[in-house]
């Protein structure tokens, strides 16, 4: 039994207003026709009583007034409209023929209406996600003082020291030699002044076998492992990799990432309502989406960056493929090494902790689907270097 719902009767094709009672109890309901509100009480009406399954109920539409088309043609409003749904609900289980094709019709209607609303929302969120943030990002990544970016850098090293990575096994004298050669080679072409570059030298193993790779932080530290150093066959390899990380640096790529990711995951929550079940499972997404596009054309970018600079410096950019290629060879024979001597409970661990930790960290050995792509790039830079040219086409 439901308690009677407020709200005001018209008589059929009359717009007089009267405060009226509706209850509906089972499968009958009852309209109490109060007062007229004009104060005209002249005219009397009876109550009105039917089946509730033959009154027409219009959608739900926010807060607005509800219309109930009664069995005599005359209207019921009411502003309970959570008190109709409770009835509608309520009387889910008590059907006929007529009511199913009645609710049928208007889950139809409420279908297509949610369905368009979901295809636009999700269409602006997407572009919103695609083209918005990362120009919102960039915006904010090309604004943000050096300090943010040293800030952040300094952070992230402390924390992949902790976690990551071990001290080096490379003589002081290498080192010194590498960095001086830095300064005087390099970084004159670092681009903005205010870049405080610094190499770092350090071991990076991963399952026990030591890896190749290098990485930038946005604060100027370039991080060199052990397994690269000892990799590369020359000073040029070393170079063209330490030019490819200025570029990412110089091109803020990494603070351009943390802002999309934070942005993304914003503006997901805020779309949503909260942050739980799918909108996790959106944010999650839209992450993973827009980060690894966006990776590969970070990639690009840092890879223009440094083959430009190694003509204007006079390095054959083929140094850079070389080097790109002999770091591949070398995690794939690893990868299947490992795999061969390990057992087999050793070797799904370490898989495992392969795949968390590339993911977080590697630049040159995961992030590149493109590896064959990037060596044609470098001989066709390379041969622009044989002819002596300063830029490529
Ligand atoms: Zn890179």
């Amino acid at each position: 039994m439901i308690n009677s719902i407020s709200g005001k009767w018209y008589p059929k094709d009359s717009s007089v207003q009267y405060a009226a009672q509706l209850k509906v109890a089972k499968t009958r309901y009852e309209v109490k026709i109060v007062s007229s509100e004009t104060g005209n009480d002249s005219e009397r009406h009876q109550n009105i009583t039917g089946q509730w399954s033959q009154v027409t109920i219009n959608d739900r539409l926010g807060n607005t007034e509800r219309k109930l088309t009664l069995t005599d043609g005359s209207l019921f409003t009411t502003h309970n409209n959570d008190a109709i749904d409770t009835i509608i609900n309520s009387n889910k289980n008590s059907d006929t023929a007529s009511k199913w094709r009645l609710r049928l019709h208007r889950h139809e209607t409420k279908m297509t209406s949610v369905l368009t609303m979901l295809v636009i929302t999700v269409v602006f969120v997407f572009s919103f996600i695609k083209w918005g943030i990362p120009w919102t990002s960039q915006t904010v990544a090309h604004a943000l003082p050096q300090q943010t970016g040293e800030f952040i850098g300094h952070q992230s090293l402390d924390f992949m020291d902790r976690y990551f990575l071990e001290p080096t096994q490379i003589s002081d004298a290498e080192q010194q030699q590498i960095i001086s050669r830095f300064k005087t080679r390099l970084k004159p072409f670092g681009g903005d002044d205010n870049i405080q570059y610094r190499l770092h030298f350090r071991d990076m193993s991963v399952g026990g076998s030591s890896l190749p790779n290098a990485f930038a932080l946005p604060s100027g530290d370039i991080i060199l492992t052990d397994k690269f150093v000892e990799l590369s066959q020359n000073d040029d390899e070393i170079d063209a990799v330490l030019l490819h990380e200025m570029g990412h640096v110089v091109e803020r790529h990494s603070l351009e990432m943390l802002t999309q990711n934070s942005l993304t995951t914003m503006i997901v929550i805020m779309v949503l309502g909260n942050p739980d079940g799918i909108s996790e499972l959106a944010t999650g997404l839209g992450t993973a989406l827009v980060s690894n596009h966006y990776s590969r054309q970070y990639e690009t970018e840092a890879d223009e960056f440094a083959f430009n600079k190694m003509l204007e410096i006079g390095i054959d950019p083929k140094a850079f493929g070389d080097i790109l290629s002999r770091m591949e060879d070398y995690s794939t024979t690893a990868t299947n090494a490992d795999d061969a001597a390990d057992q087999p409970e050793a070797e799904a661990n370490n898989e495992k902790v392969e795949e968390v930790e590339e993911d977080k960290l590697s630049d040159f050995l995961s992030s590149h689907p493109n590896t064959q792509l990037r060596i044609k790039m470098a001989e066709k830079y390379s041969k622009c270097f044989k002819q002596g040219l300063k830029v490529c086409e």
